[in-house]
């Protein structure tokens, strides 16, 4: 478990286990942990983008030795230290209260990225916090789980508008050296390779290995030397456009992945795919079957009967299909001694009742080699069991086997350190192990609210000074004039009602819903003593030109003399952003068109740390709305066209800001308390943080599928 202090250039002896801390992403949800780093170098901490290994790399060690002389420090280092010590050895977790007679369940969790923490930039966005939240959920509840992805070369790119708002994306180096993961070593102390022949070439995998608490994730890579050096660069990027690239990206995963894992002597009991691009991950495991000479229909089923798929698309047209030829190419290799051929592989990509013979479909690859399989929020399923219908044309629609889970967030990570101390206060603090209990957050009303306007204010103010601090720093990159920087220094209104939306840049999202009536837009935005301010953040994949279009026009408004300070554009939204904007708006906007988001959970974030949701009545928003804990824009139905829906929607908006969101934000009390707002505030919390949080969601799969496979 002890990470070698030999990582680090000076640790003194005393300061010992910062290395372990450092080497576990447990410390990204444990503010104490996180102050710690904090206090040993604050501006280098910024510097390092919280990254604890390079700050140990980095730090001068003059300080060093001052921190380990400074009894405040010994003594919160002591505490946290013991935390941490607890938490990994706790033998009183939820799984051994409820599973304590599942010895050997093993549960293998592969996905295409995940999304842990800014340290570890191997993400792009929604799935990928998903998978994260899981992973830490799984160890705060004792799950035995085990990560499997993939390890990039460059993080998911850094955003930069240019002065006429175009988006330009510049990929950052990984120096894996300096993250937060170690290399997989063999007895002998060599790194631990496997091997997968890409056509009949074989690509060697090195295995890293990053800690969650107490999970485990492996990641894979490609970039040194034993590798040709085009095949070096195979993983140099998440979500590459090139289909090969990507086709070979995703065998790497889903056949490397188990073979990593068998390397390791693992042997899962369950194999939860995250999303079809790791389901080649069921076909390396019927072909190890096969070459042990069992028959293709039993290899099948064993195959099927331990694994869950969970689908993240609600349009059939987003489900990831490759040629049936280039996958034939690339595999070819599987059918060696005894292995498995191409046209069984293909037909299980293949739907039978809508043939299309070079369509290698990942979804019903996913769906044909799971007996267990789920969408993300309870509509979503439903829209799932249609779409998939005809793989089971003899079910009526609602008996496809396909559940719902609804998605969730990890409350640690996402809730700020100011709303936890007022929880803490409150509620006690162990509101942390009472995640599933909603009778117990009945307490919330018990909030102040004195003190939760405080922290709303804090948290507001906090948002302000920082992107400030983000919008200078633009300005002065493109070479603006000093008038428009100086203008910078003043944006925002620390008391205005504070609007977000963020998110990618998909166009089913509809970022630019709000600017659909520009004439309306103003009007709202410039009701005297009542100002309002939006805050749009967000990346387009670089090769979407709408996503990049719709970016364009938001920073174009922003510029514009109508709209100059109440609208912005805050670049590079990545974990670190949005744990400050979902915490400093007051109201988060969410504006998909129906039903294209198949859960969404950044409003989750929002709604922890006492925003209000204004959303469409799509994926979990539906679930959670009471009609008093937020609002909801449009209606539940079905349109024509997109540009009535739209229509309809933006109509819905506006009419909601302008008659009741605005007027009861500054509807005040003699101690310019909104009363009647923190009412909405708390119920807001009281409902939404004991159900859509990632504890709840880890249970559902463990009691809903995992123990199936056990
Ligand atoms: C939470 C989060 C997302 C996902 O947001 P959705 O509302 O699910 O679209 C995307 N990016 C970042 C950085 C996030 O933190």
């Amino acid at each position: 478990m002890t990470v070698n202090e030999q990582h680090f250039p000076y640790l003194p002896e005393r300061l010992i286990r910062l290395g372990d801390l450092a080497y576990n992403l447990w410390f990204s949800w444990h503010s104490r942990s996180i102050r710690l780093f904090q206090f040993i170098d604050y501006k280098l901490w910024e510097d390092v983008k919280h990254n604890p290994v390079r700050l140990l790399h980095e730090i001068d060690p003059q300080r060093m030795d001052e921190v380990a002389g400074n009894d405040r420090f010994l003594k919160r280092y002591d505490k946290v230290i013991d935390l941490f010590d607890q938490y990994m050895i706790r033998k009183k977790t939820w799984f051994q209260y409820h599973y304590s007679d599942k010895k050997d369940a093993l549960i293998a969790y592969f996905s295409m990225e995940f999304g842990l923490h800014e340290s570890l930039p191997i993400y792009s966005g929604g799935l990928g916090i998903l998978a994260g939240d899981h992973l830490k959920s799984a160890s705060d509840l004792g799950l035995p789980l085990i990560g499997v992805g993939l390890l990039y070369r460059e993080a998911y790119f850094t955003q930069y508008l240019s002065m006429h708002g175009n988006q330009q994306s510049i990929y950052l180096y990984n120096d894996y050296s300096s993250m937060p993961i170690t290399p997989v070593l063999e007895e002998n102390g060599d790194p631990l390779i496997v091997e997968v022949a890409i056509e009949d070439r074989p690509i060697a995998l090195r295995v890293w290995k990053a800690r969650i608490g107490r999970v485990p994730l492996y990641l894979l890579d490609t970039d040194f030397p034993e590798n040709h050096s085009d095949d070096r660069d195979i993983l140099k990027r998440l979500y590459v456009g090139n289909r090969d690239l990507r086709l070979v990206q995703e065998i790497l995963l889903g056949v490397g992945g188990v073979r990593a894992l068998r390397a390791m002597k693992y042997d899962p009991t369950t194999w939860h795919m995250n999303e079809g691009h790791c389901s080649l991950s069921s076909v390396e495991r019927i072909r190890e079957m096969i070459q042990e000479k069992t028959p293709w229909e039993k290899a099948l089923k064993t195959t099927r009967k331990s694994t869950l798929f969970t689908t993240h698309t609600p349009i059939r047209a987003g489900n990831e299909v490759f040629a049936a030829d280039r996958v034939a190419h690339f595999l070819q290799s599987m059918q060696t001694n005894g292995g498995i051929s191409i046209q069984s592989i293909n037909s299980l990509a293949q739907d039978e009742h809508n043939p299309d013979a070079n369509a290698f479909n990942m979804t019903i690859l996913s769906l044909k080699t799971s007996d267990h399989a789920n969408g993300v929020s309870q509509l979503h399923g439903q829209i799932s069991r249609q779409m998939w219908h005809s793989l089971w044309p003899q079910l009526p629609p609602d008996k496809v086997p396909i559940g719902a889970i609804t998605n969730g967030i990890h409350t640690r990570t996402w809730m700020t350190s100011e709303m936890k101390n007022l929880l803490d206060k409150t509620l006690g603090i162990d509101w942390r192990y009472h995640l599933m209990q909603k009778d117990f957050w009945e307490k919330i009303e018990q909030l102040p609210d004195a003190q939760l306007w405080k922290t709303r204010q804090i948290l507001r103010r906090r948002l302000r000074n920082d992107i400030r601090c983000r919008l200078i720093a633009q300005r002065e990159r493109n070479g603006e004039t000093p008038e428009a920087i100086q203008e910078a220094q003043q944006l925002l209104n620390r008391n205005a009602l504070t609007i977000g939306f963020a998110r990618r840049f998909a166009p089913y999202k509809r970022a630019t819903l709000l600017l659909r009536n520009r004439d309306w837009l103003k009007a709202i935005l410039n009701k005297s003593g009542m100002p309002v301010q939006l805050i749009f953040a967000g990346k387009s994949h670089p090769e979407n030109q709408p996503g990049k279009t719709l970016i364009k026009d938001i920073y174009t408004e922003s510029r514009n003399p109508d709209f100059a300070g109440k609208v912005l554009f805050v670049e590079d939204y990545d974990m670190a952003f949005a744990r400050r904007l979902v915490s400093g708006v007051d109201v988060w906007l969410n504006t998909p068109r129906r039903p294209m988001e198949a859960s969404g959970t950044s409003g989750m974030k929002a709604a922890a740390n006492g925003a209000l949701n204004c959303s469409i009545l799509d994926g979990w928003w539906r679930e959670a709305y009471d009609g008093k804990n937020g609002w909801a824009v449009g209606e539940e139905r079905e349109y024509y066209n997109e540009w009535e829906q739209d229509e309809a929607d933006s109509h819905s908006l506006y009419q909601m800001l302008e008659n009741e969101i605005i007027p009861l934000f500054f509807q005040r009390d003699e101690n310019d308390v909104p009363a009647e707002w923190l009412k909405r505030v708390k119920r807001s919390m009281k409902m939404i943080i004991p159900v859509f949080n990632t504890d709840r969601m880890v249970k559902d799969y463990m009691e809903q599928y995992y123990i199936k496979t056990i």
